[in-house]
């Protein structure tokens, strides 16, 4: 066993940005590759991750998934080796490949049939080259992100107000604001260590406000001094309301206003027409007019105000509006590049940031700088000394996708993303790559539901085994370092981008050898002809050496933006956009009377290729679901704790009811995570309505109209194996990892008169009835009831069992997971077992509250009633549960609050 130093690097995940210290261990591998799998030669590694009290944007903290991130880095599931049509090849080969079909097509039908789909994952050095060969070698603007569908409508409204894709905004403005707005953003799961920085603050200064502006009522309102449950998709009549409500009392900076800034009357006289009186607003905000007025007025009076906004806000049909109406209040009252004042939109993905910074979207050029400008092309292209430069926008992710299907374009390279999972209209997108010519795929996980679909797939590195840099949400540049050797031929997407270019032809322009040299070029486009109209400058960065690029520290760029007063439009002035509110593209009718609202989970990220690897992670909510005001269940028939249907005019899926309180009249909501390899039907994307924002293309993840009905089944229930099982007659599924043991739900229609021979064949791998050699089975069945019970026990080890009713009345899966822990099951285990409860009934934990700890519900519950607990302070002492990344105080708040904590 070595253990090398600890590493500074960053959190793949989300758009904060923490440092982490990554220590590694390894020890010689001890197992040979399964029968036909390449042999990696890696040693087995296990990791230790902790936050980095230096890292400006945690100073040491880590959310549930950063600290899970040593559970996500095994090589199963893992791409070892290029592969063509099916078959492992090599990588001269498969570049080969790549680079003559790409070559072909262009040939045949222009630049323009060919696009690359990349990645909010990648880092910023990857993102270079990928725009660098798409934009000026190939000759297309052809380069779309999923980014497109997280934070695009933020890009294209600080691009119409302030001349510039800029966040005016950094972490530390919230420790100095006397008011922050959550806006459509549950900060509270979505970005964990920014929100418990947020409960830092109020903690520390009581007198600081908070409003959440969401139609759920998340976990982000624990902190929340006023909660509006806006109405889906109207929130440019709230905020215009502001804007007209600030004019009206007199509370516009003028001086502001008329020296930095257009289009004030503008923006007001629209503002006056649709939102001229607070009682109207309320009406169409569905909101109490006295709570409005309050937010109002909170606003007004504080001169310190930061607005956080996010997916809420950005995924809507109208969601550029949606972030001008916020802005325009920030112009009018002069809150913006001061301190503790400004509109932030918080990204998504680790590095969103870094690929808008390289351009890396098919409506940028690359630095800031524009497609449609010649004189911007002039440069770029002159820096890259590249043969072409398109003069066109090219197509945003949804049309990208629709022009696949179309057969337009022919040809598409995916790296480090899943859009048969995460696109709208998933199916649609699905169906584009099944007829597409050719479908080339970089990524690390081998088999996804896109993979699933490629003609190429290209290894990538992973997290941990690729060096280069990212940027967060508040403009900070971090290393990504690597501490791991890089498994099979995985390569870096740098790397692959670039060997495809020189294979392609392009033999200058691509030699680079390291992400430092890239880095560099990058940081020299910035700077140049940049004479102080782009914002964006990296010049600083220019002339790093190896060493200094290799102990880079996390630095912001832009030290307080527009604290001069000066805006990146050619006047120097800031720009009102007169917002027309409008209604979601899609209204409810009595087809589809209820609006689906898509999002995270507070342990899961994106389509839980990583995540889902961490049982700790995947105990908090195994199972897709989908949330219900209860009324709503009522009105449609359906009952908690039972499956039901979901469809929209786009697709349908199958899921159980939940009812967690949060959840307004007329609006459910279903995590965004769930794939084919996790889950029989619950891909919720195929549901959602392919309309984007106008100008963004950003899709209308949050308002899709749709019913829910009964999903009728004759039996359900689960097993717990520690091998992966074969489902027979299962109408529905989903499939899950615990630690030892995977566990399946399922339910079906079929009644079988004996269940023993199928249960013998699922869990036992034989329909006989004999158990495997020194193995008991253990069988109960109730035919009255319609309950049965089995389990097989192996060498007085649990290997497996199965629980079946016609009710969601089936035993406790946290207690039952816990036995797979036990290396000798008791008399008592196995009397558990056969009665379906534990005969202890303090075995059973129940469900994961805490991941970070693994406390569950029942032990929180326990503890609050025999020690009097009366604060998540005093169960964290006793238990350790929301000492970590706190992202369950929510949860142990609603416990303490319970009347019969059960
Ligand atoms: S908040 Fe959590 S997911 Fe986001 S960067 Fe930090 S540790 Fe990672």
């Amino acid at each position: 066993m070595s253990i090398a130093p600890a590493v500074r690097t960053t959190c793949p995940y989300c758009g904060v940005g923490c440092g982490v210290l990554a220590t590694a261990s390894s020890a010689p591998s001890s197992s040979a590759p399964p029968p036909g799998a390449p042999s990696t030669g890696a040693p087995s590694i296990s990791l230790k991750v902790t936050g980095d009290p230096e890292h400006p944007a945690n100073l040491g903290r880590l959310c549930s998934k950063g600290s899970a991130l040593g559970e996500t880095l095994g090589l199963d599931g893992r791409l070892l080796t290029p592969r063509v049509l099916g078959q492992d090849t090599d990588w001269p080969a498969a570049l080969r490949y790549v680079a003559d079909g790409f070559q072909r097509i262009i040939a045949d039908h222009g630049p323009d049939a060919v696009a690359f789909y990349v990645s909010g994952q990648l880092l910023t050095e990857d993102y270079y080259v990928a725009n660098k060969l798409m934009k000026g070698y190939i000759g297309s603007a052809n380069i779309d992100t999923n980014s497109r569908l997280c934070m695009s409508s933020a890009v294209a409204a600080h691009q119409r107000a302030f001349g510039e894709d800029i966040v005016p905004v950094s972490y530390d403005d919230l420790d100095l604001a006397n008011l922050i707005v959550l806006v459509g953003s549950n900060t509270a799961w979505c970005h964990p260590v920014l929100f418990q920085r947020i409960v830092s603050a109020k903690e520390r200064r009581p007198d600081l406000k908070i409003v959440v502006i969401d139609p759920r009522a998340t976990a982000s309102c624990e902190i929340a001094d006023l909660h509006l449950p806006v109405a889906a998709g109207s929130d440019v009549w709230l905020f215009n309301g502001l804007l007209h409500y600030l004019h009206e009392q007199g509370l516009g900076d003028r001086d502001f206003v008329a020296d930095h800034t257009t289009g004030a009357a503008r923006a007001l006289a629209v503002a006056h027409n649709t939102a001229g009186s607070i009682a109207a607003v309320a009406r169409r905000c569905g909101l109490d007019a006295a709570a409005l007025a309050q937010f109002y007025e909170l606003f007004a009076g504080s001169p310190r105000v930061v607005t956080l906004f996010s997916q809420g806000v950005n995924q809507s049909s109208a969601g550029t509006d949606k972030a001008n109406s916020i802005i325009n209040c920030h112009l009018l009252t002069g809150r913006i590049g001061r301190p503790g004042a400004g509109p932030f939109s918080i990204t998504g993905q680790p590095n969103a940031m870094g690929g808008r910074e390289v351009g890396g979207l098919a409506t940028m050029l690359a630095a800031h700088m524009e497609i449609e400008n010649a004189e911007h092309r002039r440069i770029v292209q002159r820096f890259w000394n590249s043969p072409t430069i398109p003069k066109r926008r090219g197509l945003k992710a949804v049309d990208l996708f629709e022009a696949v299907h179309a057969g337009q374009v022919k040809a598409i390279w995916i790296a480090g993303t899943n859009p048969v999972v995460s696109m709208p209209n998933a199916d649609r997108a699905r169906a584009a790559l099944s007829r597409c010519e050719l479908v080339v795929i970089s990524d690390c996980v081998a088999d996804t539901d896109t993979t699933a679909l490629a003609h190429v797939l290209l290894p990538a590195a992973a997290w941990g085994e690729k060096d280069g840099t990212v940027t967060n949400s508040e403009r900070c540049i971090s290393r990504q370092r690597s501490f791991l050797p890089p498994p099979g031929a995985a390569k870096p997407d740098w790397w692959i981008f670039a060997a495809v270019a020189r294979a392609m032809g392009f033999t200058t322009g691509f030699e680079y050898s390291s992400a430092h040299e890239v880095f560099l070029e990058h940081a020299r486009l910035s700077a140049t002809a940049n004479d102080g109209g782009r914002a964006f400058n990296l010049s600083d960065w220019a002339t790093l050496d190896a060493a200094s690029y290799a102990t880079l520290s996390p630095r912001r760029w832009g030290d307080r933006p527009f604290s001069d007063g000066r805006f990146s439009h050619a006047d120097g002035r800031a720009r009102f956009v007169a917002a027309t509110p409008r209604p979601p593209a899609h209204a409810l009718d009595a087809e589809y009377p209820l609006v689906l609202n898509t999002g995270r989970l507070r342990d899961q990220w994106h389509t839980m290729t990583r995540t889902g690897k961490s049982a700790r992670l995947m105990a908090h909510s195994p199972e897709p679901f989908v949330d219900m005001h209860p009324h709503d269940a009522k009105a449609a028939g359906v009952r908690v704790g039972e499956f039901v249907r979901i469809t929209t005019r786009w697709g349908k899926m199958v899921a159980r009811l939940h009812s967690s309180g949060a959840m307004p009249r007329r609006m459910i909501f279903v995590p965004m995570h769930w794939n084919d390899t996790m889950s029989g039907a619950a891909r919720v994307g195929a549901l959602v309505n392919p309309v984007v924002d106008p100008l963004s293309g950003e899709p209308e993840f949050k308002h899709t109209p749709a019913r829910v009905s009964a999903f009728e089944v004759a039996w359900q229930g689960f097993a717990l194996s520690r091998t992966p099982l074969t489902l027979e007659d299962a109408t529905y599924w989903s499939r899950t990892l615990g630690d030892g043991f995977q566990r399946y739900e399922m339910a079906g229609r079929r009644v079988r008169g004996d269940w023993s021979p199928w249960a013998h064949r699922m869990l036992n791998g034989n329909g006989n009835g004999a158990p495997r050699a020194g193995g008991d089975w253990l069988e109960y069945v109730d035919r009255g009831r319609g309950v049965y019970r089995a389990a097989l026990v192996i060498d007085n080890r649990l290997q497996g069992c199965l629980f079946l009713s016609p009710r969601p009345d089936l035993p406790p899966r946290s207690w039952l997971s816990s036995l797979f822990a036990h290396d000798n099951l008791t008399h008592t285990d196995r009397m558990g077992l056969l009665q379906g409860r534990p005969v202890d009934a303090s075995a059973d934990l129940g469900p994961v509250v805490c991941s970070c700890f693994n406390v569950g519900r029942n032990t929180i519950a326990h503890a609050i009633r025999e020690f009097s607990l009366k604060s998540p302070l005093e169960i964290g002492k006793r238990l350790r549960a929301g000492t970590n990344c706190g992202s369950c105080i929510p949860e142990l708040k609603a416990l303490l609050a319970a009347p019969e904590p059960a």
